[in-house]
């Protein structure tokens, strides 16, 4: 194969942010590797076992630990240190703001998806690119009807939190939560889960209510530059994909619920205007827990209290534009078995 052009593929996608015109190649298997566009290839395996899995990063483009996690994947996969067996649709999301080092350029990508870039008359990159990546997933899901659908889109934090890594499960529409993925995640160090309460324009809820994935969004800590993550924080979740991969029929340790916490959305609080201010630091930490009926914020004569339980904050962040999300609460869940499956 001509490594010069896939030798790098991050930095070729950095290289060309804006569009990358599809090729292909034959990895040292025989499988086949398509550049669909800057940030996005697939790997089509000889003989694909039956997980089709979308794995995204950078979708906020100075999320740097889950980008280097997956340039590390995709190297090994390109040399033939791993050989993988699944269909496998690995994305850089947001080449550009990599670039410039900043989350978003225009606006947030991760509320763009499932249609929501095309609402409105407002035109932007992010919105362009979410359109693009609905279509690459759709492209990719729809190639087959695989057993089992995966899409893990890894993000970091702005800030500290609690819990270094915690999982979204995106809405599930009263559906059961999956035993196997829960597993998964808490293998990977990801033992911190919280259940969404309706639908978002994410990419993870995308993947879930069109095709059925399991998806997820999953934050693996604070945001640091390029180069300044330390690898041995993510190893967990990195072997587990590496396995998912190369493995077919490989299982995590089976779900124990003692070792997984739990939390649910009971509220967002949504930025009205510029007299906005929460009632706590702009700096805490995420998951810090406020004592039932504690004023969390104001904006004008509207306030937010906690309710009858503890609630914890989430993604606290005063300077999102007016109507955004300024934080989630959460308060702890239990997950019963009748939920489970
Ligand atoms: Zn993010």
């Amino acid at each position: 194969m001509n490594a010069s052009q896939l030798d790098d593929f991050l930095a070729l996608s950095r290289a060309n942010p804006q569009f990358l015109a599809p090729f292909s190649e034959t990895l040292p298997d025989g499988g086949q590797v398509q550049v669909w566009d800057t940030g996005v290839i697939c790997i089509e395996p000889v003989v694909p076992a039956s997980k089709d899995v979308v794995l995204s990063c950078g979708i906020h483009g100075n999320e740097t630990a889950p980008i280097e996690l997956c340039a590390r994947l995709l190297a090994d996969i390109l040399s033939g240190r791993i050989v993988c067996r699944q269909r496998l649709l690995l994305i850089f999301g947001h080449p550009t703001a990599m670039n410039l080092g900043v989350r978003e350029v225009e606006e947030n990508l991760n509320r763009l998806f499932s249609g929501a870039h095309a609402k409105g008359d407002r035109q932007s990159m992010e919105r362009q690119r979410a359109a693009r990546l609905e279509q690459y997933v759709t492209r990719f899901f729809q190639h087959r009807d695989a057993t089992e659908r995966l899409h893990y889109d890894l993000h970091t934090a702005i800030r500290p939190s609690q819990y270094e890594q915690f999982a979204i499960y995106p809405f599930t529409h009263g559906a059961p939560y999956h035993k196997g993925q829960l597993a998964f995640l808490c293998d990977s160090g990801v033992d911190t889960i919280l259940l969404a309460h309706g639908p978002t324009m994410t990419f993870s809820y995308f993947s879930a209510h069109q095709f059925a994935a399991h998806a997820f969004t999953v934050e693996l800590g604070k945001v640091n530059a390029f180069g300044h993550n330390d690898a041995s924080r993510v190893a967990k979740l990195e072997n587990n994909l590496t396995q998912l991969l190369q493995t077919p029929g490989w299982q995590p340790p089976p779900l124990d619920l003692a070792r997984i916490r739990v939390f649910k959305v009971c509220q967002e609080i949504i930025k009205q205007s510029e007299h906005f201010c929460f009632h706590f630091a702009d700096t805490v930490a995420n998951f810090t827990m406020f004592s039932p009926g504690t004023l969390l914020a104001q904006d004008g004569s509207r306030q937010w209290r906690a309710g009858d339980n503890a609630e914890a904050v989430i993604f606290p962040n005063a300077g999102v534009a007016l109507q955004q999300r300024a934080a989630l609460m959460v308060e702890a869940a239990e997950l019963s078995a009748d939920r489970l499956y």
